[in-house]
């Protein structure tokens, strides 16, 4: 596995596959054609489908400035990748080269027909159960393994994290109005976070955790500033939980840093061996793994084992199985925001319930539930992978 700083990214919204991929690919195009007038991009598949409501067009427009560049949506043409982009570089009225690349997930791209450029996969342990038996053996704590892969300064890397994910709580509660797009959906953030001014104790703290994640949600939906956990559109879970945690007031900063070291770790597992992507695999790859990762960090502070917190993890995963993709319109809005903060809640419920259950006895694995994700999200048509051509995208205009 590779380091989990390539799961954690720090970048803008509203979509890792559909802005942060396209904003990479447009920067390796400049860097391999620097001197071009004008600049044609053909987007296929969900990036064609979904690309305006992601604002793909805006961000690569954006990054390919001052140069002119003309965007085609292909919806009809079929690529061997769901989200391909061809880049067609002009000079003096004459093509002088093109580029085709592949978003694959998490912000990360591959060129065609060149040899994944990817970064040493510093894990040589690639499964909860290989990570599992070597802790237990070497009687350290997942964050320590981490620790021992990663070398120090992975503290200062995660602690940027946790820091750009207050902040994108912080941005989210302070803005109102309407998100960008047709839709005309409108932030609920700061509302929810102020309105029954009478609950208290555990009532108070879910209001306020639904609050948190809409407000990271609305964030990476307006093009904000977010953390890839594991992706734009499922932003919002763990920064909720987080936050969440610090408001418990009994964990110190340290514990919530290596709680979040344990959350990469479990995002990082489903990367490598299943999806993360919701266009491979539905929304059970983001909101699922998000919700994961965050029910892993909240078992981790909460005193859990290593097998506690592969069964907080594995629950949350297996319940949001089969789980779609199919938001209106392509905008990371509806049904996005607010599954976000239903999988935070749910994130809360499944550390509590994994610490009601004898571990030991749990017939279903991490991995097994990772695999079965993977094999669930090839097996759903592709009108319900990111592509708006399904499900409440569809029956919304019905
Ligand atoms: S439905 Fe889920 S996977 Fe699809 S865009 Fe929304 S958050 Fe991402």
């Amino acid at each position: 596995m590779h380091s989990i700083k390539e799961l954690f990214k720090i970048g803008n919204g509203p979509s890792s596959s559909h802005t942060i991929g396209p904003l990479e690919a447009s920067k390796e195009f400049l860097r391999r054609y620097p001197s071009l007038d004008e600049v044609k991009v053909v987007l296929y598949g969900s990036l064609a489908l979904t690309g305006r409501g992601h604002l793909t067009d805006y961000i690569i427009e954006k990054t390919l400035l001052p140069i002119p560049c003309h965007i085609e949506f292909d919806i009809n043409t079929k690529m061997g990748h769901p989200n391909t982009m061809v880049f067609y570089g002009y000079k003096n009225g004459e093509l002088i080269g093109s580029l085709k690349v592949y978003s694959i997930g998490g912000g990360a791209i591959q060129i065609a027909g060149e040899k994944e450029k990817v970064s040493e996969k510093i894990y040589k342990l690639n499964t909860f159960k290989a990570i599992s038996e070597y802790c237990k053996k070497e009687k350290i704590s997942l964050a320590e393994y981490v620790d021992s892969v990663e070398g120090k300064e992975i503290n200062s890397y995660i602690e940027l994290i946790y820091d750009t994910m207050l902040k994108s709580i912080e941005k989210g509660l302070k803005h109102a109005g309407v998100l960008p797009g047709k839709l005309q959906v409108k932030r609920k953030a700061a509302y929810i976070y102020q309105q029954n001014s009478k609950d208290e104790g555990l009532e108070l703290l879910r209001k306020k955790v639904i609050a948190y994640a809409y407000a990271v949600s609305e964030e990476n939906a307006s093009g904000g500033k977010i953390v890839t956990a594991p992706t734009c559109g499922a932003s919002g879970v763990l920064p909720a939980c987080l936050k969440y945690a610090i408001e418990l007031n009994c964990y110190a900063k340290e514990e919530l840093i290596n709680g979040l070291k344990v959350a990469g770790l479990i995002g990082n597992i489903v990367k490598t061996n299943g999806s993360i992507s919701g266009a491979e695999a539905g929304c059970q790859a983001e909101v699922g793994t998000a919700c994961a990762m965050a029910a892993a960090f909240l078992c981790y502070l909460d005193g859990g084992s290593i097998d506690m917190i592969e069964r907080a993890s594995e629950i949350a995963l297996e319940h949001h199985l089969g789980l779609t993709c199919d938001p209106i319109d392509g905008y990371v809005q509806i049904p996005c925001i607010e599954r976000n903060a239903v999988a935070a809640l749910r994130a809360i419920d499944a550390a509590k319930l994994a610490s009601y259950l004898n571990s030991n006895e749990s017939k279903i694995s991490f991995d097994l539930v990772v695999a079965t994700m993977l094999k669930t999200g090839h097996d759903l048509r592709t009108n319900y992978r990111e592509t708006s051509a399904g499900g409440l995208a569809k029956t919304f205009y019905e």
